[in-house]
């Protein structure tokens, strides 16, 4: 075995708030458990809703102020380029945190979670540069001109499964386009936050620009959810949570985005290029110990290759390398939490009774004293309603399911409450485009695992989101559109007011 990786960073005693450019503590306390051994990695003091508000407030003078939505462009830019800059010069610091916290390899981390976060910000500053306004002439002797502003104050709650990715992506497209923030981490995941923003501010970001507050969903969440003070709120996170963030936005009309769960088709057709296929499935079901939002964990199997893609895929996933995330071979580590452990394995009991067949894993690991380490899994569902092919289990857990026709396949990829993603492996061009036309999602894949294109939007169809991410759709979520008409000919006006009494 190979050894831990070194060197070790410092992990803060408390998590603390970062409001107005001060650390502030608060009483109520939250423990952030290490998912390998069990024990308290560190706490949280929890931001209550009076903490909240003074970071919404923060966010708001600032804003008003223009310390930073008024910058110029240019200058605003050198700024995000020296965050990226930062993040790639702590990238081990980060991924390490990453990976103590949250349990997913420290190799995954490093390689694509944390290059992909100084992306986010080097990729805004670009895309700022680049961007353009129109002007419209055809309405003669006037001169119609579209210009974006910052829209305001932007609240950012970012979930415990990729927090450094996921998160940075919306702190960076609210700082590029000259908001101030208020960013809420999951309470299982603080680490990177914390970090990021410390890294923030040493970047030149002024004081108020950027706030963090800590805790719990239920405390510190819905406090930022419903605040009547915010612009504009982008969530990352469960669907039925993404449910209760919309109605507490909706009350005070605050534009959400969305981004929520899937139980993505991941397709695979007897033309496919079989290695690439299994390894494309691989990848997308057991990645960052399975737990993501585009998991392809439904596979779903042309019947001319399905024995023997299956024998393959079981064999590959007893050899899968389950153990201390810290490790540089380990390839599966611990559950982010012990509740999460729970869930995964509670899908277990729904087998029996769909009429599933459990095919490997299925249990907690052996060999492992403490932590919450899963079992990678797959099973054998007899049609698409069963329980495992329905609900998102948000694990190591994939379930296969047979198809003879494209048409079948496209049914049963499309029947689904979610809309996320989908994958479809073969060699035919024609059932590529029939793919293209067929699958009811908001990213399909075809002939690889997931590709992220920031200029391209990314988001769900149906129960797995509102709203999209990329350059575009970021730049119209967080700017307001301003058209000014600007008289430039004689246009003489009617005159009221002056007949007769
Ligand atoms: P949750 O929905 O449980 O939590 C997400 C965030 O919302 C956390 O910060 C959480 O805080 C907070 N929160 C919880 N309740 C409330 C509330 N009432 N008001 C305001 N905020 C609240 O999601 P998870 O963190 O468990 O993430 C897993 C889910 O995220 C999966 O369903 C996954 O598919 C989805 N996801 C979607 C992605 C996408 O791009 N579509 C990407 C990644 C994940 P706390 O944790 O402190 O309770």
């Amino acid at each position: 075995m190979l050894a831990r990786a070194k060197p070790e960073f410092a992990i803060p005693e408390v998590c603390r708030n970062f409001v107005n450019g001060q650390w502030v503590i608060s009483s109520v306390r939250l423990p952030v458990i290490n998912p390998v051994d069990e024990q308290v990695l560190t706490e949280i003091a929890e931001a209550d809703t009076g903490l909240v508000d003074e970071a919404v407030r923060a966010a708001r003078l600032t804003f008003e102020q223009g310390v930073w939505s008024k910058l110029g462009l240019e200058d605003r830019q050198k700024v995000l380029f020296r965050i990226a800059d930062l993040i790639d010069e702590h990238a081990d610091e980060l991924a390490w945190l990453e990976s103590m916290n949250i349990g997913s390899p420290l190799s995954q981390c490093r390689g694509r979670h944390v290059p992909r976060a100084a992306y986010n910000f080097r990729f805004f500053a670009e895309y700022i540069s680049q961007s353009r306004s129109d002007a419209y002439t055809q309405l003669e002797n006037y001169l119609s001109v579209v210009t974006r502003e910052p829209v305001g104050v932007a609240a950012l709650i970012g979930p415990w499964n990729a927090p450094i990715a996921l998160t940075s992506m919306k702190i960076a497209a609210a700082l590029a386009f000259g908001n101030s923030c208020v960013v809420k981490p999951s309470e299982i995941s603080p680490l990177t936050a914390v970090r990021m923003v410390e890294l923030i501010r040493d970047s030149g970001v002024p004081d108020g620009v950027v706030n963090l507050v800590n805790g719990s969903g239920t405390v510190t969440g819905a406090a930022l959810a419903s605040h009547p003070d915010i612009d504009v709120l982008s969530f990352t996170g469960g669907t039925t949570t993404g449910r209760a963030i919309m109605s507490a936005a909706g009350k005070n009309l605050t534009p959400v985005t969305l981004e929520l769960g899937g139980k993505s088709a991941n397709i695979i057709f007897d033309d496919a290029d079989f290695d690439r296929a299994l390894d494309g499935a691989l990848i997308s079901i057991f990645s960052n110990n399975g737990q993501q939002c585009l998991a392809g964990s439904r596979i779903l199997l042309q019947e001319g290759i399905a024995e023997k893609f299956m024998d393959a895929f079981i064999q590959r996933t007893r050899n899968l390398k389950i153990g201390d995330p810290l490790l540089p071979e380990t390839e599966v580590g611990p559950l982010a939490t012990k509740q999460h452990f729970e869930r995964v394995h509670s899908f277990v009991d729904t087998l029996e009774a769909d009429g599933c067949k459990l095919l490997v894993g299925g249990k907690r690991c052996s060999g492992f004293d403490k932590g919450f380490y899963y079992e990678p899994t797959a099973v054998l569902a007899p049609d698409n309603s069963a329980v495992v092919c329905q609900e998102e289990i948000f694990g190591p857990f994939a379930a296969f399911q047979l198809f003879k026709t494209p048409q079948e396949a496209w049914d049963i990829a499309n029947d689904s409450k979610f809309g996320l993603l989908g994958y479809v492996w073969t060699s035919s061009y024609a059932t590529a485009m029939a793919a293209h036309e067929t699958v009811k999602s908001g990213v399909l894949c075809i002939n690889s695992p997931i590709i992220r294109e920031l200029r391209a939007p990314f988001g769900g169809y149906k129960e797995s989101g509102v709203g999209r991410e990329s350059g575009a759709a970021c730049e119209a979520f967080y700017s307001e559109v301003k058209t000014t008409a600007f008289l430039t000919g004689d246009v003489p006006l009617r005159k009221l007011g002056l007949g007769e009494a």
